[in-house]
């Protein structure tokens, strides 16, 4: 019997690469879902898994943060207008899926993008720059805007039928929703966003660690943290990180071995404080301030901490200072507006 011709799929788990999936599948292609793990997105996914078993294929996480953090710490074709760097970032993901097809014997490559639904990374030409950058070229098939596209060798070759590919552009999910219900795929994730790159507070984050020389592999603890916690920046590369709710504290507790300093609950509850980079007493005690000021007493008590595991004493505090300072503090990363502008 003749095998299925295979495809790998760059696959999230949402909308728009789900019905990718399904499309090809409807004309006998074995598909493959590749997800795609950084430090910004992916990971394991249950909505991925759900969608996964529903479709009937197998799932495959697939770690590149280093080469992914290559790509955001320089993009060939730039940003978008935070941190995320799509032309670079979808065309990275295509070449590695790209590494993979003999491993899983598979002939191309499909993805949920569709023309327009982004104006800066999926418009004809950005398309035309992800397929050539990947290296993947005519292997890349994109099956809900295929008749808009330049044929593919999937095409050529007879493994899927052009006509009865998608012709989908713009903005709206409305036609992908229907088609979704008609082939009773149901429970995923809602559309839009994109990942964390694309958050505003979040690159603003990144951007001063790009200023301050950290934002590399190396130092991916600063941007598992900035997930979790309130970011201070006391002075070049030097950053305290403060849990919000107990679930973050938790996991700040499994960054300790990579963070300088911690300050825990000794007699008072109150937030998990990690510091990272090297600081003066002073700097330490104010950390143990910020403490008392986001704990039960709110500041207006002395109490103790521990500090890297020492019983330390904070006396009551000067509110309206404290809170100035971590204005100033947190106020980092922020784009100046014009600046652009000569
Ligand atoms: S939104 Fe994030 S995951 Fe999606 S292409 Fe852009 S950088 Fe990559």
């Amino acid at each position: 019997m003749k095998k299925p011709i295979k495809a790998l799929a760059l696959f999230s788990g949402g909308l728009d690469s789900a019905l990718a999936i399904k499309i090809v599948q409807e004309q006998g292609v074995e598909v493959i879902a590749l997800n795609f793990v950084s430090h910004f997105f992916g990971g394991k996914n249950e909505k991925a898994e759900s969608m996964a078993r529903q479709l009937g294929i197998q799932l495959e996480y697939i770690e590149f943060q280093k080469r992914h953090m290559d790509v955001v710490k320089e993009p060939v074709f730039g940003r978008g207008k935070n941190m995320n760097p799509c032309i670079d970032c979808h065309s990275l993901m295509f070449k590695v899926a790209g590494e993979l097809m003999e491993e899983y014997g598979a002939s191309f490559l499909i993805s949920g993008e569709v023309l327009g639904q982004r104006p800066m990374s999926q418009n004809f030409e950005a398309l035309g720059k992800v397929k050539k950058l990947s290296g993947m070229n005519d292997l890349v098939l994109r099956p809900l805007s295929a008749k808009f596209l330049e044929i593919t060798k999937p095409e050529i070759e007879g493994w899927v039928n052009r006509e009865e590919l998608l012709d989908i552009q713009g903005r709206g999910r409305n036609y992908q929703m229907e088609l979704m219900a008609k082939y009773n795929l149901v429970d995923y994730p809602s559309p839009g966003g994109g990942c964390l790159l694309t958050d505003v507070d979040y690159s603003n984050k990144l951007r001063s660690f790009e200023n301050d020389g950290i934002l590399d592999d190396e130092f991916n603890h600063f941007f598992h943290l900035t997930k979790i916690a309130r970011v201070f920046r006391f002075s070049k590369g030097n950053y305290v990180f403060v849990g919000r709710d107990d679930i973050g504290n938790h996991k700040i507790m499994e960054h300790k071995d990579k963070v300088t300093h911690m300050i825990r609950a000794f007699d008072v509850p109150g937030p998990v404080i990690a510091m990272v980079g090297t600081f003066t007493e002073e700097e330490k005690k104010l950390a143990c301030e910020f403490y008392s000021r986001y704990s039960k007493v709110k500041g207006k008590e002395e109490i103790n901490v521990l500090f890297d595991e020492n019983k330390t004493k904070v006396e009551v505090i000067d509110l309206e200072n404290i809170e100035n300072l971590m204005k100033e503090y947190q106020d980092i990363g922020k784009k100046k507006k014009n600046s652009n502008k000569k």
